[in-house]
């Protein structure tokens, strides 16, 4: 990695490099690999060198609502309900934009298109158009577009300047050409038209540092940077409406002269380096601690890292999730079960949760709290 992908300056040494040559992804696949993260002081960007067994990852093993992705469907339990991901961010979508009647919408590195469906299912007079790299998810488009509107690899030309709404969900922190691709959208998009789009929010989940296949981690800087660059005006950031993502409206029109952020964001990055570079001695520490069997709650990211950084993970039991659909899954070999069926022996559990809800998501967990266990907490 020589330049930054935003403001294309050079850049120095990176902040973090894993402690050994194992990666993790946003999906939970252990690969081979360095994570090697930089940033840049310049423009505010966090960058990921892309891992070679990612191509390889992408092309065979990356289809979406697998593994992790499924326990991100849900969103939230409000009022007694579950609020699962994609109802949420049609929601959200609707509250923050006023989408024109009729209006041409597409919706851009789409995979299954779920939000996008929704929201055409809630607003009949639009009109969706998708576009993926990938011929996989095409049975779930022809489920509700004719395949005119669909693109692979490569837009019609005849869609530039067609677009009232690009919209774009949890794509952009993977593309090695961020710019490329937000030029791309603000050429399909007509005059004032909008581009809504949804990133990971690393400030909010500090893992998204390490995930092997987010090259992308932004700020409002450099959103801003890569927005102004690219013409787009009256950007909005919104780091409240979506747990732990930004949520980004931005129009096409002359680039006006949002100031950009000036804050230097080296501190914050270079303590979150340093928490992920002693994560792996904490976890090995409380391991020599303890003896017995183990479990680790939390059957997502943060689970697989600690298991990752054990010495003897063979001592681990079992993972504990509440969500009913990991339940009937296995990770790196091992069953997912509820918290309540904790098996007797086990009497130390690794948290593998956000440490910014850990404790308190834990203290609600009355089955488990009540046990005579020793926690790690992350
Ligand atoms: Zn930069």
């Amino acid at each position: 990695m020589d330049a930054c992908c935003i403001c294309r300056e050079p850049l120095g040494a990176p902040i973090y490099e894993s402690s050994r040559p194992i990666s993790i992804t946003s999906l939970c696949q252990v690969l081979e690999g360095y994570t090697r993260v930089w940033h840049c002081a310049g423009c505010g960007h966090t960058q990921t060198a892309p891992l070679p067994a990612l191509e390889i990852y992408y092309a065979e093993e990356y289809q979406m609502l697998t593994a992790c992705e499924e326990e991100d469907q849900f969103y939230v339990v409000r009022d007694g309900n579950n609020i699962f991901r994609t109802e949420h961010q049609v929601a959200t979508l609707l509250n923050k934009l006023v989408v024109p009647e009729d209006a041409q919408v597409l919706d851009y590195g789409c995979a299954k298109a779920a939000t996008l469906k929704a929201l055409c299912g809630q607003r009949a007079d639009l009109t969706p158009h998708v576009f993926d790299v990938s011929e996989r998810y095409r049975s779930f488009w022809n489920a509700f577009m004719p395949e005119a509107q669909q693109a692979i690899d490569q837009v019609p030309d005849a869609w530039t300047g067609r677009f009232d709404l690009v919209t774009s969900f949890f794509a952009l922190e993977h593309v090695a050409d961020p710019r490329a691709m937000v030029a791309a959208v603000h050429q399909l998009l007509r005059e004032s038209g909008w581009f809504y789009f949804l990133v990971p929010n690393l400030f909010a989940n500090t893992a998204d540092l390490v995930v092997a296949d987010h090259v992308n981690h932004f700020s409002k800087a450099s959103l801003t940077r890569l927005l102004g660059d690219a013409g787009f005006t009256a950007c909005e950031i919104d780091a409240e409406v979506h747990n732990s993502a930004w949520v980004i409206t931005a129009q096409k029109g002359k680039p006006s002269s949002t100031a950009l952020p000036t804050e230097s964001l080296v501190g914050p990055l270079t303590k979150m380096a340093d928490y992920w570079r002693a994560f792996g001695k904490r976890v090995r520490d409380f391991e020599s601690a303890h003896e017995g069997a183990s479990a680790i709650y939390g059957s997502g990211f943060y689970g697989t890292f600690i298991s990752t950084c054990l010495e003897q993970p063979e001592r681990v039991r079992c993972f504990l999730d509440q969500n009913p659909h990991r339940q009937k899954q296995r990770l790196l070999e091992r069953p997912i079960v509820a918290p309540e069926t904790l098996p007797e022996e086990v009497c130390s559990i690794y948290i593998g949760l956000n440490p910014r809800v850990a404790r308190e998501e834990i203290a609600a967990v009355k089955d488990l709290y009540s046990r005579e266990c020793d926690f790690f907490y992350p």
